[in-house]
């Protein structure tokens, strides 16, 4: 039996959710965790990319299922620039499954309550609370809380129903677990064009066993009508690199939504939105594991007060978390405007003139100095500052940054 009275509903099991529930139940609230699917971690669309900040968070080591120590990223043209450096681990590839109920196991070993099979159907607001009326299996519950929190992903009900925007960007992605594949071990791919994925990449990660991920992702409006499954067809059958393909196996196919750009609203009386919800994802990398958490360690304290207080109209939800969301919404907008800049916005003979420039030795020690998954912004500006090919750009990036 599921109690009818929490200090905070969660919508959504997935990393943000656990993480959140693991903090707030952590600091002695009552969490109780609602999610659609009866089981955790599934389905998954995901390229299992955890980055080392955000592992180190959780300890989920045994979710591990390949260790990355660089990127091979190619340019329109198969100009080769590697970026990383053999035994100096750049990242992670998960289980995502694992990784998504490691979480949330711990959210319940803090004292977080889980409902499966669980989603709200409707939730009204008023001075005292939130009122939820939740479907578990086939029983409606009227629940109560202090505060929900939608981290129930891309196309969050949450966000919707409280009408709270929409991310800026939502990237569409698929990709492919197949057998087959040979890869330089540790090191992942990076293939870059308009024909295979306009404005942005397609990836090859290795998944352990002899497994990897084959990926592709951009945005509605560049892929102009072209479907993804058709980008990643076109990279399988690629001049310059379908002999890498010849042999592979495909064992599974998904596809996803991934939503950039914080929405407008991120808060309204006694709601918040977190991760996917929120659009935190990056909109270099399509990471959004660690923005997630990012999001939610940064306003715990005052949260928690408030929670306990039951302050948590939306002027006092706004003024908890402003300065921390605003200061991500506006590393994120630097990073796509950066990413613009350089690649999402450039032809191909734009790339790979800039593929050339960071094939060099020396630009690529500087990528390797200053390169950093968590903040491309310092990389972006570098490279514009001090590369003297890229100045040109210079006056086109402070004005984007500008008026950002
Ligand atoms: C192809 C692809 C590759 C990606 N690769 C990476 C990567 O390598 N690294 C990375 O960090 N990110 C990656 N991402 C993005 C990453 O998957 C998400 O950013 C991340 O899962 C967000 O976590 P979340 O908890 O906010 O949302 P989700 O993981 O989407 O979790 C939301 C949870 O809420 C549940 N839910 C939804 N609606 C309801 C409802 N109405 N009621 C109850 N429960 C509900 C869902 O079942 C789910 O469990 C990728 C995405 C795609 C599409």
């Amino acid at each position: 039996m599921v109690g009818t009275n929490w200090d905070v509903i969660i919508v959504g099991a997935g990393p943000t959710g656990g993480r959140a529930a693991t903090h707030l139940a952590s600091l002695g609230h009552s969490v109780l965790m609602l999610e659609e699917h009866q089981e955790i971690g599934r389905p998954f669309q995901c390229a299992g990319l955890v980055t080392p900040k955000a592992m180190h968070e959780v300890g989920l080591y045994d979710s591990v299922l390949e260790e990355i120590d660089g990127a091979r990223i190619h340019g329109p043209d198969g100009t080769l620039a590697p970026v990383g450096t053999d035994g100096k681990l750049r990242t992670y590839v998960v289980c995502r499954k694992q990784f998504d109920q490691g979480v949330v196991q711990q959210a319940m070993q803090a004292g977080a309550t889980l409902s499966l099979n669980s989603t709200p159907l409707d939730a009204r607001v008023d001075e005292d609370g939130v009122t939820v009326e939740v479907k578990v299996d086939d029983t409606t519950l009227e629940m109560h809380t202090k505060l929900l929190i939608g981290c129930d992903g891309a196309h969050s009900w949450t966000r919707r129903h409280f009408k709270m925007g929409r991310p800026k960007e939502m990237m569409i992605g698929f990709q492919t677990e197949v057998l087959g594949y040979q890869g330089k071990p540790r090191w992942l791919e990076m293939f870059s064009g308009s024909a295979i994925a306009p404005g942005f990449f397609a990836w090859v990660i290795p998944s352990g066993f002899g497994s990897h991920r084959i990926g592709v992702w951009s945005t509605p409006d560049r892929l102009d009508g072209k479907s993804v499954e058709r980008c990643y067809e076109d990279l399988l059958e690629h001049p310059m690199w379908k002999d890498r393909f010849e042999n592979i196996t495909e064992t599974a196919r998904y596809c996803g939504p991934i939503p950039s750009g914080m929405v407008k609203k991120t808060v309204s009386n006694r709601v918040m939105l977190l991760g996917d919800a929120a659009g935190m994802a990056k909109p270099t990398t399509g990471g959004g594991i660690g923005p997630g958490f990012r999001q939610i360690k940064g306003i715990l304290q005052p949260l928690s007060v408030a929670i306990t207080a039951d302050q948590l109209n939306e002027k006092q939800l706004q003024k908890i978390t402003s300065k921390h969301f605003n200061a991500m919404k506006k590393d994120q907008e630097k990073a796509r405007a950066l990413r613009n800049l350089l690649v999402s916005d450039t032809t191909d003979k734009e790339l790979n003139k800039h593929f050339k420039n960071f094939a060099r030795e020396d630009v690529l020690e500087l990528i390797n100095e200053i390169g950093d998954i968590e903040k491309p912004v310092p990389l972006g500006l570098a490279l514009i500052k001090k590369v003297p090919a890229f100045r040109r750009l210079a006056l086109k990036a402070s004005t984007r940054l500008m008026f950002r």
